[in-house]
């Protein structure tokens, strides 16, 4: 330990975890890679409903995906974190964030003023850093293969919102959270939980409702047969079923999706306009491009994904997600309350000694002490989130919806150009959900013993 310090010992087992980390991903997704270039016939399973033609486009799409992803978890993942970690990236922004204070009419004494500007600086960075792989994974990427529906003007106005929005949250967050540290005792962590907790349940009710409709357009879903059969779903199962949308999920890009939202009491459904068959319109509306006619699903094809989504809730597993998020924190503040007077943290990431930024010891612990556990508990979130698909497809084969379901995925895995095929490493290491084979199999199954 003579040579070593301890603060330098904690910055290379950090670094080299990340490095872990990425050569674990980097081989899973070279594992991958090679299915898009050995993978070249349609599998006998799906060779009645994807054409060889549709099946190379998702290949070269997948590819293209691939080749990206690793580019940019060895530019990002790999040396600019490294280099960010070895000179002391953290330590820097909140020096300059002391000194800048004053110039903004802050008080470069008081750790939140410093704090919240640094939270700013550190956003900004971290926007610039993102800004060149969203254009051209928005512009180059999907563009190439016929997925971007973003004009540039549409993209800048959606990314200073995003910006916007981040900034109106995140910067009384901080504040909040140096001033419950400051004071609240030696159990600070517990007003933490709460104080979290209760604005992450705050923020899962108020989002859909105030914030998604900042970025997207949400129009009611139509009167017709569609809603009236929606709605005749939800009192079958007893779905407190308030309002029906549809969003207009295709001025972002195309792929499709639906979901539910609300806490407590009425939900509503959220339909992206392309999961509707040619967007929810008639045939010969003028918006309609070639490329959106006949995409999406029929009626009966959109209740089966609707079965499966209502799956999710009557199944427990959105309670059983957000308990689980309550835990995690707790845990984190914990860790966090224990940790965070050590000072070898704080000079591993370059601060000079006696230096301990509430905010820079929360970072260092969640991101990187915390590391290998975030690992693992998010490899095991994986594991149970495919369950939690398996089960909700079921509880939409007992509602009798198992070849409409089937034919659904098909469907919008064809609309998305998703390549079949995968990896088995890299799928359970990856995956939320089980892929279309292994879906399509269980609802076979599953269908079967039903009948
Ligand atoms: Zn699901």
């Amino acid at each position: 330990m003579s040579a070593l310090e301890t603060h330098e010992l904690t910055l290379y087992s950090i670094i080299l975890f990340l490095l872990l980390e990425s050569l674990i991903d980097i081989y899973l997704s070279l594992r991958q890679l090679r299915v898009y270039h050995e993978c070249k016939t349609v599998p006998k399973e799906l060779r009645h409903v994807m054409d060889a033609e549709t099946f190379e486009k998702a290949r070269v799409y997948g590819l293209d995906k691939a080749n990206y992803g690793l580019f940019k978890t060895i530019v990002c993942g790999i040396v600019i974190a490294v280099l960010e970690l070895y000179y002391g990236f953290m330590a820097l922004v909140w020096l300059r964030s002391t000194q800048l204070s004053g110039w903004f009419g802050l008080d470069p004494t008081s750790e939140i003023h410093v704090g919240c500007l640094f939270s700013l600086l550190l956003n900004v960075v971290g926007v610039l850093k993102e800004i060149p792989f969203k254009i051209y994974g928005t512009f180059v990427l999907e563009e190439r293969h016929g997925f971007n529906k973003q004009t540039a003007g549409f993209f800048v106005k959606d990314q200073i919102k995003a910006f916007v929005v981040a900034q109106v949250l995140t910067l009384p967050v901080s504040a909040v959270f140096i001033y419950i540290v400051q004071i609240g005792g030696q159990y600070f962590f517990l007003w933490l939980w709460a104080f979290v907790g209760v604005l992450t349940l705050i923020l899962i009710m108020i989002y859909p409702v105030y914030i998604a409709p900042i970025f997207d357009k949400f129009r009611p879903l139509e009167d017709g047969e569609l809603k009236s059969n929606i709605h005749e779903l939800a009192n079958r199962v007893k779905f407190p079923l308030g309002q029906l949308f549809v969003v207009e999920g295709s001025k972002r890009s195309a792929h499709s999706n639906a979901y539910f939202t609300g806490l407590f009491g009425v939900k509503r459904i959220v339909l992206f306009d392309t999961l509707l068959l040619n967007k929810g319109l008639p045939e010969d509306d003028s918006t309609l491009t070639d490329s959106d006619k006949g995409k999406g699903c029929k009626n009966e094809e959109v209740l089966a994904v609707l079965a499966h989504e209502i799956g999710h809730w009557k199944l427990g597993h959105v309670s059983k997600n957000i308990i689980i998020i309550q835990v995690q924190l707790f845990l984190i503040f914990l860790v966090f309350s224990q940790l965070f007077n050590y000072a070898p943290l704080y000079e591993a990431v370059g601060l000079p000694a006696g230096e301990k930024p509430i905010l820079i010891g929360f970072m260092v612990i969640v991101m990187y002490v915390l590391a290998p556990y975030n690992t693992l508990i998010s490899f095991a979130m994986t594991i149970m989130s495919r369950r939690f698909e398996y089960q909700a497809d079921a509880f939409a084969v007992e509602l009798g919806y198992a070849k409409e379901l089937g034919q659904a995925l098909i469907k919008l895995q064809v609309d998305n150009l998703g390549f079949p095929v995968y990896d088995w490493m890299y799928s359970s290491w990856n995956h939320s959900h089980p892929t279309l084979l292994q879906r399509l199999e269980r609802l076979n199954t599953d269908g079967k013993k039903k009948r």
